[in-house]
């Protein structure tokens, strides 16, 4: 019988690599005994992660659960800075690097645990001498140099809630995440360098504050040196403050409820949310998985290639990473800059020892070809990880052998804006691994996969991904907004009190989770339920192929029909183009392709050809807009692209299409 082809019967990906022996030996985590611990008593569990925090006071009780809102570590008083700084000073800690910068052009930075100190310390009384106080919010929109971290540290020291802005992010996107917060104080940078060219973050938020009322100070990072326009009475240059700044500034006793930064999602979905965390709980949340998946020694050189923008940025360049005393590398610009071997030429360079990057990323490298990281001296990296998107199994394998030498495990980490710390993922010692998988919850993280009455669905079957416990990391709100926090969350379990992520998932028979993308991506051909993430895989599977996006566009008899945007290898085009193949040709083989990976039913109706995919700033595939396109309606919210002339192009070649 033909293998019907729906979400039960597909990703059967049978290649399992276990953790290398001396791996296990000295991980972090050696015993699986954990995730039994956890279960038995959840608030215990997180109650022991929390003794990693220096608190000034203890909690009265570890969770006040009133759903959906939750309170964690109650009555207990601590300073996120604090324990990301002054704790390490009083150990030989003082003297090592906390931070390891690396800017585009070149130029280096270390900075000790002391360093930053010194450097917090000063800004914090930058702050307060603007009139900062605690409640008070700030906004930040930075390149990544360390006056990114230096300026959440500073905020979290005195209890002003930061509001990062990714740098690359425009002037409207910055006035309305400033607007929605109400920060009082903008920090900013004359321009950051990408691909050898200045971003004038100056001039954008120049062009921003002409419409953000709130905004009393600006803050001027002097980084790139071209001239800039300072307006009197209100900008003022960040190394002229810290020149007459005092080094020394108390942190302050903040609740452990206080409110540590807002932060929007990518706007894959729709219109981007200021999602809330707050202090104790984000904190041990991030510094408990920190140490747990990355495996974290005091000798490891720790690289997570995230914008401080994005929340992978937040929890595992800065918070997470400096709770745990690590070395942290911050890089400033393109991958592919001046060549494409940055990333790897960075590796050889520090000896980096964990690396965590995006699919996105991978699948750009092996575009690239594996000659880049042949060129450099990789074998000091001992575990990768990946996060943002679902990773191909092809690009697993490739990163595997080509990053990895084979030898390093690879965590596949599953988390959101939202849940602030990593919450599906292997334990590099412990779970064996599945490419494309990112196995089990963590110990401490109830999730399940359940139908649209809540319900589990049987192994092997599609459905929703939803986590049925609190957990302290979790968002307190979205900014501003508690309705739409109940409705976009809460609403849908609401009888149940589960936490709808908005993916879909199945778990196979080993019960390990694979994301299937987003549930609104979820196709449905002639009732069969086709995951965007399988359909996309199976294309990339075919050597031609670069990247793959596929929608469901609406169709009169079958419901909905699969239709395929793909972007080949530089040198499959040519070597196509050469041999004088029609995309008719192309197109016809990827269809083949895709029937014979996954079955007929999941034959796309159309393959189109592109040069590129829109994406978000943080590189996800952005579907919502190929599927207005693909069904003629005008663009929905698109302020979060990477490159609006992207989807423009392709709008217009698709509808000039034959
Ligand atoms: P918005 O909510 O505004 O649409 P967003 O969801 O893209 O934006 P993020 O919070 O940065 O913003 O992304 C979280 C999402 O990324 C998850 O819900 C999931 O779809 C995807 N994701 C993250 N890590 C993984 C992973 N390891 N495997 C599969 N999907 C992942
Ligand atoms: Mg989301």
């Amino acid at each position: 019988m033909a293998k019907e082809a729906t979400i039960d019967t597909l990703l059967e990906e049978e290649r399992i690599f276990y953790p290398p022996e001396e791996f296990t030996r000295q991980a972090n985590v050696k015993s699986k005994e954990i995730y039994a611990e956890a279960r038995a008593n959840p608030q215990l569990y997180w109650a022991m992660q929390a003794e990693r925090l220096d608190w000034f006071r203890k909690w009265d009780r570890v969770l006040e659960w009133n759903p959906p809102f939750a309170k964690w570590f109650v009555g207990g008083k601590l300073n996120a800075c604090y324990n990301c700084v002054d704790r390490h000073l009083k150990s030989w800690r003082r003297n090592k690097a906390a931070i390891i910068f690396e800017g585009e052009p070149g130029d280096s930075r270390v900075l000790t645990y002391w360093d930053l100190y010194r450097e917090v310390t000063q800004f914090a009384n930058v702050l307060k001498e603007l009139g900062v106080g605690a409640g008070d919010r700030v906004a930040i929109y930075l390149p990544m140099i360390p006056e990114l971290a230096i300026a959440m540290l500073a905020c979290a020291r005195i209890g002003a809630p930061h509001s990062i802005v990714f740098g690359g992010f425009s002037a409207e996107a910055l006035r309305d995440r400033i607007n929605d917060a109400g920060a009082k104080v903008l920090i900013t940078a004359d321009g950051g360098w990408r691909r050898g060219k200045i971003v004038s973050l100056k001039d954008n938020a120049d062009a921003a504050l002409s419409q953000t009322p709130t905004v009393e100070k600006v803050v001027v990072v002097r980084r790139t040196g071209q001239e800039v326009n300072m307006q009197e009475g209100r900008d003022l240059w960040y190394h002229e403050l810290m020149a007459k700044a005092p080094v020394g500034c108390p942190a302050e006793e903040l609740d452990s409820e206080h409110m540590l930064f807002i932060l929007y999602t990518s706007g894959t979905t729709g219109k981007p949310k200021g999602v809330v965390h707050t202090t104790g709980g984000y904190l041990v949340g991030v510094s408990t998985t920190h140490h747990m998946v990355f495996d974290i020694k005091d000798s490891d050189v720790y690289w997570c290639t995230a914008d401080i923008g994005w929340i992978t940025g937040h929890s595992y360049v800065v918070y997470g990473p400096l709770a745990n005393g690590t070395t942290t590398l911050m890089y400033e610009g393109a991958p592919d800059w001046p060549a494409q071997d940055r990333f790897w030429a960075i590796i050889e360079k520090y000896g980096v020892t964990v690396f965590y990057t995006a699919p996105t990323a991978i699948r750009a490298f092996m575009k690239w070809g594996r000659k880049w990281p042949a060129q450099h001296n990789l074998s000091t990296l001992r575990l990768l990880g990946t996060v943002g998107e679902p990773i191909n199994p092809e690009a697993w394998m490739w990163y595997y052998e080509n990053i990895g030498g084979g030898r390093c495990p690879i965590v596949d980490t599953w988390w959101q804006t939202e849940t602030g710390m990593i919450m599906i993922s292997p334990l590099p010692g412990i779970t064996p691994l599945k490419p494309g998988s990112a196995t089990v919850p963590l110990p401490g993280v109830e999730a399940d996969v359940v139908d649209k009455e809540g319900n589990p669905v049987l192994l092997g079957e599609g459905g929703l991904l939803v986590i049925k416990e609190p957990w302290p990391a979790m968002l307190r709100t979205v900014y501003g907004d508690d309705q739409r926090y109940i409705e976009t969350y809460w609403a849908r379990f609401k009888d149940k009190g589960y936490y709808f992520a908005g993916d879909g998932a199945k778990r196979d028979y080993h019960n390990y989770y694979w994301i299937l993308g987003r549930v609104d991506d979820v196709i449905n051909v002639a009732g069969h339920r086709l995951s965007t993430m399988e359909l996309e895989s199976a294309l990339v599977d075919h050597p031609w192929v670069a990247e793959a996006a596929v929608i469901g566009r609406s169709h009169e008899i079958k419901g909905q029909a699969v239709a395929a945007f793909v972007t080949l290898k530089a040198r499959a085009f040519e070597e196509l183009k050469a041999a004088k193949r029609s995309f008719k040709e192309i197109e016809g083989e990827l269809k083949a392709h895709v029937a014979k990976k996954i079955g007929a039913i999941a034959r796309p109706d159309d393959v189109f050809l592109t040069a590129e995919l829109p994406k978000t700033r943080s590189g996800k595939i952005m579907r919502r807009l190929l599927r207005d396109i693909a069904e003629g309606r005008v663009l929905g919210d698109t302020t979060t692209l990477a490159d609006p002339a992207v989807i423009a192009e392709l709008k217009a070649k698709y509808e000039a299409r034959e």
